[in-house]
C-alpha cells in the first residue's frame, strides 16, 4: 500500500477507501508479490499491482483516470491495494500517512479550471 500512497493524489485514496468498504473489490490471482483484481461497479475495471522480481513496485488499471494521469494510482488501484493489505492482515494506513505519504494534488493546466 505504501508504494501506492506516494503516487496518488489524497482526494483518490478516500474513494478507493470506499469502494474498498463497500465490498466492491474482488481480489484474484492472489501471489506473494502482489495481485490482481477486478472491481465491480457500473462498469467493471481490472487492476493489477505487486511487485517485480527486483522489487520494484507496479501497477495497473483499465479506467480512463489512470490511462490519462499517466503513473497515478487511480481509486481502483487504491481499493485493491487496500484489500490485499486487509487479506494479509496489514492495517489500513491512518490519516497522518495519508497526508504525509501522498503526491500534492498534480495541477491541472490552468485552463481547464472553471
Ligand atoms: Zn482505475
Amino acid at each position: 500500500m505504501r508504494f501506492v500512497l506516494e503516487n496518488m493524489e489524497k482526494d483518490v485514496y478516500y474513494l478507493g477507501l470506499q469502494i474498498a468498504n463497500e465490498n466492491k473489490v474482488v481480489l484474484n490471482r492472489i501471489r506473494n508479490n502482489g495481485c490482481a483484481a477486478i472491481i465491480k461497479g457500473g462498469n467493471n475495471y481490472s487492476v493489477d499491482l505487486g511487485f517485480t522480481r527486483i522489487g520494484v513496485p507496479y501497477f495497473d488499471c483499465i479506467c480512463r483516470y489512470y490511462y490519462e494521469q499517466q503513473h497515478l494510482a487511480c481509486k481502483h488501484i487504491v481499493a485493491t491495494a487496500l484489500m490485499y493489505d486487509r487479506h494479509r492482515n496489514i492495517p489500513d494506513p491512518d490519516d497522518n500517512m495519508v497526508k504525509s505519504s501522498c503526491t500534492t494534488t498534480i495541477a491541472p493546466p490552468q485552463e481547464k479550471r472553471p
